[in-house]
């Protein structure tokens, strides 16, 4: 058993735990990265439909603009696989209500885009290995961890011992680290699954999210870089996900076509499916000793908004940049009161977030034709009234 001796052991090599690495190596901090996964093979080039990865995100401006400053994003564009979005349309298929804004009202060139996640983690692992400071062990699962107030050991599958002065949980939704570090969660089950593929459509997608509300929950059509290529999340009760997942191919494009009941561009033909069952999930506090929390181990949340992604990436930039700050001051970077600055800048953010995604969940399951007309005065008055509008369009790019 080796014993490996590092400033910060990072836990999960996600697109949260590089950026979170990218953030903090301006220091010059040694930075071990552990991932239970084998190294990502480099994203398809190909542009067929069943090509395209399944697991897509919708990046904010404000997740962008992160990006570029660890120069990322520079590499991801440079890929062609990028969709960027112009408009976005919202609807209620069972009503009328429907909310649309536009990049122009905003004076942006584009509301956000659409980058396949192992695009997204393909750019992160290249510029990590251009940085000396940090080092990512693929194939390398977390396996045990005990914290204490100078940091924390850590043994790893490979059976090496790792010692850390902080650790960082970015292990995802269901995280190892957490429940070693015994961090309290609240969850809860939506019993649901989100349905993702990818869809050939006509005419083509416009350069527009279309999202509409049904009742069951979402069922959103992402522009990808290719004109008539989307990527699609349905959300779908428990009961009746899988009457779609065995559908054949020509039934679940009726289904979904009737589901986007005419509004938004056809759907022709679609790739393999893959379904994730959905749960909402909160770590009751962020931090313990020299222990922190971020992305999705902090928090997952319903895709209906499509926000997992960029709220784990402000995570990370919060946190790199409170412990570079503090590492400038020449202050303990790993002490609590370091973490609990982070934590209170992003556990309101998160929070109200999931609040949103619990409303609308709620206001959209119901059937009650009192609740549909409510929620049509909803979104219709928050597409009338121009202030209302602009908080709403400012949580879809990320302030
Ligand atoms: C169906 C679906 C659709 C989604 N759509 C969107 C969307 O449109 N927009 C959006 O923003 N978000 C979306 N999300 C959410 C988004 O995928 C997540 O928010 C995001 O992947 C979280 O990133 P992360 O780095 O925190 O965690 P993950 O991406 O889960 O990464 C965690 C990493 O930790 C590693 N790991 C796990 N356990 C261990 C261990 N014991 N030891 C070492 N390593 C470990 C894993 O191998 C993994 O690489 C969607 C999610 C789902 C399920």
């Amino acid at each position: 058993m080796a014993r490996q001796d590092v400033d910060i052991a990072i836990i999960g090599a996600g697109v949260v735990g590089l950026a979170t690495a990218l953030a903090i190596a301006p220091t010059g901090l040694r930075i071990a990265i552990f991932d239970a996964q084998k190294e990502p093979n480099e994203p398809s080039e190909e542009r067929a439909l069943n090509a395209w990865s399944r697991r897509v995100t919708a990046l904010t401006p404000a997740s962008i603009k992160f990006l570029e400053s660890l120069e990322v994003w520079q590499s991801i564009h440079a890929t062609q696989r990028v969709g960027a979005y112009t408009d976005m349309c919202v609807w209620d298929a069972e009503g009328t209500g429907c909310v649309q804004f536009t990049a122009e009202e905003l004076r942006l060139r584009e509301l956000g885009s659409i980058v396949e996640s192992s695009v997204t983690v393909d750019a992160l692992k290249r510029r990590a290995a251009l940085v000396p400071n940090i080092q990512v062990f693929w194939d390398t699962r977390l396996d045990a961890l005990s914290t204490h107030s100078e940091g924390a050991e850590m043994v790893t599958s490979s059976g090496d011992e790792v010692v850390a002065s902080l650790t960082i949980g970015a292990d995802g939704g269901r995280s190892k680290s957490r429940d070693f570090a015994a961090m309290r969660t609240r969850t809860w089950s939506y019993q649901q699954q989100a349905i993702v593929a990818t869809v050939s459509v006509e005419p083509d997608h416009a350069a527009t999210c279309w999202q509409a509300f049904l009742p069951s929950g979402p069922l959103a059509l992402l522009p990808l870089a290719d004109q008539n290529l989307c990527s699609i999340v349905w959300s779908l009760d428990e009961t009746v996900s899988q009457k779609w997942i065995d559908a054949d191919d020509e039934a679940f494009i009726q289904g979904l076509n009737a589901a986007l009941s005419g509004r938004g561009p056809r759907v022709t033909a679609v790739s393999d499916r893959q379904a994730f069952p959905l749960v909402q999930c909160h770590a009751v506090n962020y931090f313990s000793h020299r222990f922190v929390l971020v992305g999705d181990a902090a928090h997952s949340i319903h895709p209906l908004a499509g926000q997992g992604i960029n709220l784990g990436l402000s995570d990370a930039r919060v946190l790199g940049g409170e412990i570079c700050r503090a590492y400038e001051r020449g202050a303990d970077w790993g002490a609590s009161q370091v973490l609990s600055r982070y934590e209170r800048q992003r556990k309101g953010d998160n929070l109200s977030m999931m609040a949103a995604m619990q409303a609308f969940k709620w206001g959209f399951g119901s059937t009650d034709t009192a609740m549909t007309m409510l929620r049509n005065m909803g979104l219709n008055s928050v597409n009338a009234l121009p202030r209302v509008k602009k908080w709403f369009i400012q949580q879809a790019v990320g302030g």
